[in-house]
């Protein structure tokens, strides 16, 4: 089955809005295994939609429309989908008293053409709106399933989890599944050069990288008959991810994040834990601090932004900032030892970088980070270069931080070897 996404809206073709719509029901026909070759963003505008959608018709199975089913003049998605699937637009008395139901709980009176939304085309199935007032429609026409759905991304997104995705899973006999495979530590470039042959040998089930801050996301998609015939046909392809990635893999299970992965990893072993920040600032503490029942093992954390700070809460050597300065291996070394004193840690975790837009040389560019970390008196020092923005090099220094203390915790309960280095 193909499924054809035109997103209606002239701010989308002024660039106005970003198309998140778009983004997200991609994404999630994808997830139900449907083949999508086109997507369109056409302007508010009678006979131009008309004609995308007619061309969509013509050349995919499930045409989803998003935005245009508002109360105003230029809200004429309906129809003009009513129109080319030739269905007359008829009152919707559920829709109509839903309407009146919605303002009344507002307290607020509905203007004449917001009856306009209760309009719904013949014999077309209605979606429920909890969160607004124009309901989604799906028309089965000869052609295609034409589905149309509000644009506000709250009331779209719902209505597509609530009430598409079961009608879409009940027109295929397949089901599909899949399965995420997060890795740390290694880029995204060199995370599909790791999967090339993969990637280019895949039909069923496919594989997909995903790159994230700091983390590359392998999702492996399969569609079977059943769950179980699905899953058996993933099961060779994750246990193959596992010998490529080895170690670097952090997790098979879709709702561990990379700080619960490393929290887990500290609470199993009972390891109390300290951060010291200079240029992330408190970002790798707090994302440790996401994971509930973090505090068994998280104490206390410290930011030492000035060279000052450092030397008073973290020892570091007046002799060390002067010869190798701030942004540099041994400081950052310094900073881990003396924040594990400081706070009485197993484990702790420093970083120190530069992290732009100003402030950086030819020597130590923007981006540049040390990230130490310490484990029962074993210190591991690495250089990063980042690239991107203020944030994202500080984003990113925060998601290494964390990528390191992991692997730092594993090679020191075991002569473990992280993923298979490129050739
Ligand atoms: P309304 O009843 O608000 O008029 P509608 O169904 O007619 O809803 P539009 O008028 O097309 O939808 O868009 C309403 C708002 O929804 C936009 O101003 C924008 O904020 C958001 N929106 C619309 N389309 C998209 C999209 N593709 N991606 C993200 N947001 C969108
Ligand atoms: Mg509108």
């Amino acid at each position: 089955m193909t499924v054809e996404i035109v997103c209606v809206g002239t701010e989308l073709l002024l660039g106005n809005i970003v198309n998140t719509n778009g983004a997200f029901l991609a994404e999630g026909c994808a997830a139900l295994g449907l083949e999508s070759y086109y997507q369109t963003v056409v302007g508010d505008n009678e006979g131009r939609l008309e004609g995308v959608l007619k061309t969509a018709m013509e050349r995919s199975d499930i045409v989803i429309l998003s935005g245009g089913l508002g109360p105003t003049e230029d809200d004429l998605t309906k129809e003009v989908a009513a129109r080319v699937c030739g269905r007359k637009l008829v009152l919707h008395e559920p829709s109509r008293a839903a309407i009146e139901k919605f303002f009344a709980e507002r307290g607020t009176a509905p203007t004449e053409n917001n009856w306009k939304q209760a309009m719904i085309p013949a014999d077309a199935i209605v979606l429920g709106n909890p969160n607004g007032t124009a309901p989604g429609v799906i028309i089965e026409a000869d052609q295609a399933r034409v589905i149309l759905l509000p644009g506000p991304p709250n009331e779209l997104c719902p209505m597509f989890e609530n009430s598409v995705v079961p009608y879409l899973s009940r027109l295929t006999t397949q089901v599909i599944c899949s399965q995420t495979v997060k890795v740390c530590g290694v880029g995204e470039s060199r995370a599909e050069t790791m999967l090339k042959d993969l990637i280019d040998a895949q039909t069923n089930p496919t594989i997909a990288t995903y790159a994230k801050t700091g983390e590359v996301h392998i999702r492996v998609t399969a569609g079977a008959e059943d769950k179980k015939a699905a899953m058996k046909l993933i099961k060779p392809v994750v246990k193959e991810l596992k010998s490529r990635f080895g170690n670097d893999i952090y997790t098979t299970e879709e709702e561990v994040t990379l700080e619960k992965a490393v929290a887990d990893l500290l609470l199993a072993n009972n390891l109390t834990v300290t951060c010291a920040e200079s240029c992330t600032g408190g970002l790798l503490s707090a994302r440790l601090v996401n994971v509930p029942g973090i505090s068994d093992v998280y104490k206390s954390g410290i930011v030492t932004y000035s060279n000052k700070a450092k030397r008073r809460f973290l020892n570091v050597k007046k002799t060390t900032l002067q010869k190798y300065g701030a942004v540099s291996r041994q400081t950052a070394e310094e900073m881990a030892k003396g924040a594990a004193a400081f706070a009485k840690a197993d484990v702790a975790a420093a970083v120190t970088g530069i992290a732009g837009p100003d402030g950086g040389t030819e020597e130590k560019p923007v981006g540049l980070v040390f990230i130490a970390c310490c484990v029962k008196g074993k210190t591991t020092v690495e250089k990063y270069r980042f690239s991107g923005s203020r944030s994202k090099v500080r984003e990113s220094a925060a998601a290494a931080a964390l990528a390191l203390m992991r692997r730092c915790i594993l090679e020191y309960f075991s002569e473990v070897t992280f993923g298979k280095k490129e050739k």
